[in-house]
């Protein structure tokens, strides 16, 4: 393709995605394929000789949409958001052009500094401790890794860095093996199942641990899981602490997991995948309270600030427990500067990384932060007026205290009949919900998803749910 095909391809495909984007509401929200759709609408093989733009701009209805579940509707309401806007949109076109593979500073010096610029804007948005920022001059500062699930593994093995070079001082005459087989890790119960993941992939226990009755990880809760394995010879190493679980969006008492951390010295990470972007509103903050404490924060700008997957921001107070955890040095990746800048080779599992600081930067300066303060207000005054809609009906309970943009709600009896009202909400395919489970009590879950949800969104979505209610009280 020619310079010329391309601007009339990238010109015609900004059309349509504006068009897209913008009428999204008036799509299905899941297809209705079956596994399989897909294949008879493509040839068995690639043509063998090169086809006109148009062809592919024509199929993409055709093949593509006829498939998609379109995550960005106010009818979607499943999981948490994922992030979409122009800005980014546009940053990753460029973020295409430019294609470098940014693993150390020289293989693209602009991929490393704006990132480490960007991560200390994005810090300072959020009121995070200073100790947390490159601009504070030391070792400190941020990174941007593909998810939140990675971050948590990158910091595991930090802490495993860490808390093996710290036993190895004390107990020379241990070998490795015996060291590994004696640490543990601690989460909610209610943690993402990414966390137990990470303690599988970094070959070490994770305990989870049950929450109090308000699904709240507590203080007092680790110290007795802690000292219980302390009696048996364990190590405790590494903490998880969540900020917006995914089943219901509880927050883990921070302040105080982050007391018991400090006085063991064990590394405390921060997962706030989804309602980390909150805290750029200063009214969220006290959910971060004792964030100070923490060793690394973690949370997905690409969920819910507006900047399309994949960017997750992740800090660390002393990097140097990843870098050298992670170092392999070959000669073909070294270069002059090495030591002044980031190598951000050493702050992730894989080598390659994509130019994403830029999608960052566009999203910040074109909306500026107070507009994306405005968009989680939005959000979650959405999930409040939901919330209320639901109240107001005796029918329904609401399952767990509404924070953020996320409703919790089930009808007040049997978990069979509330996964019948799922099945028929989302049979009729107006809406897309999910349903989560609590100690046996199963409740669906309602998530502001879209940037384009209104309040009468939110009625349309609550009238869907009540008209799949009426049908089932009416059956009983
Ligand atoms: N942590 C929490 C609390 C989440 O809610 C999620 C996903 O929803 C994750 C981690 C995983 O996020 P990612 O897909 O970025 O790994």
């Amino acid at each position: 393709m020619e310079a010329g095909d391309f601007k009339d391809f990238a010109k015609a495909m900004t059309d349509y995605i504006a068009e897209y984007l913008e009428n999204i509401r008036d799509r299905q929200v899941v297809p209705s394929v079956k596994p399989g759709y897909l294949r008879p609408l493509v040839p068995e093989q690639a043509p063998q000789q090169p086809e006109p733009w148009t062809a592919v701009m024509a199929d993409i209805e055709r093949v593509v949409m006829s498939g998609v579940t379109h995550w960005h509707s106010p009818r979607f309401h499943a999981y948490f958001p994922t992030a979409n806007s122009y800005p980014a949109i546009v940053a990753d076109m460029l973020s295409g052009a430019i294609a470098c593979i940014g693993f150390t500073w020289i293989a693209s010096p602009a991929c490393t500094e704006l990132e480490v610029v960007m991560l200390d804007w994005l810090g300072q948005m959020l009121g995070l401790p200073e100790q947390f920022l490159a601009r504070s001059g030391g070792e400190a500062g941020g990174v941007i890794q593909g998810t939140a699930s990675e971050a948590t593994l990158v910091a595991l093995l930090g802490a495993k860095a860490r808390i093996m070079q710290q036993v190895k001082e004390q107990h020379p005459e241990w070998t490795d093996t015996e060291i590994l087989s004696k640490l543990v890790a601690y989460c909610n119960k209610q943690a993402h199942s990414s966390v137990e993941r990470a303690g599988l992939l970094g070959g070490v226990k994770m305990r989870s641990l049950k929450p109090d009755n308000k699904r709240r990880l507590r203080g007092d809760i680790l110290q007795e899981a802690m000292d219980e394995d302390i009696n048996k010879g364990l190590i405790p190493f590494y903490v998880v602490a969540t900020l917006g679980t995914t089943s219901s969006c509880t927050f883990d008492a921070l302040d105080e997991i982050g007391d018991v951390c400090m006085s063991r010295n064990v590394w405390l990470h921060v997962d706030a995948a989804y309602a980390g972007s909150a805290f750029i509103c200063p009214e969220y903050r006290y959910l971060m309270k004792g964030v100070e404490k923490a060793d690394s924060f973690n949370f997905n700008p690409h969920k819910w600030m507006l900047v399309n997957f994949d960017c997750s921001a992740m800090w660390l107070k002393q990097p140097r427990w990843i870098v050298d955890a992670f170092n392999v040095d070959p000669l073909y990746l070294k270069h002059d500067q090495q030591g002044s800048a980031p190598d951000y080779r050493h702050w992730q599992i894989p080598l390659g990384r994509r130019f994403r600081a830029l999608k960052l930067w566009f999203v910040l300066r074109l909306y500026g932060v107070e507009n994306l303060q405005k968009h989680i207000r939005k959000h979650i005054a959405l999930a409040h007026l939901f919330e209320k809609l639901c109240s107001s009906d005796d029918r329904f309970e609401i399952v767990e205290e509404v924070t953020m943009g996320l409703v919790c709600f089930r009808l007040k009896g049997s978990n069979e009949i509330n996964e019948e009202l799922l099945r028929r909400i989302n049979g009729r395919g107006k809406i897309h919900l999910v349903p989560s489970k609590i100690d046996d009590v199963y409740f669906l879950r309602l998530a502001i998803c879209s940037r384009f949800s209104e309040e009468s969104d939110i009625h349309i979505s609550w009238e869907e749910v009540k008209i799949s209610a009426d049908e089932i009280l009416a059956l009983k």
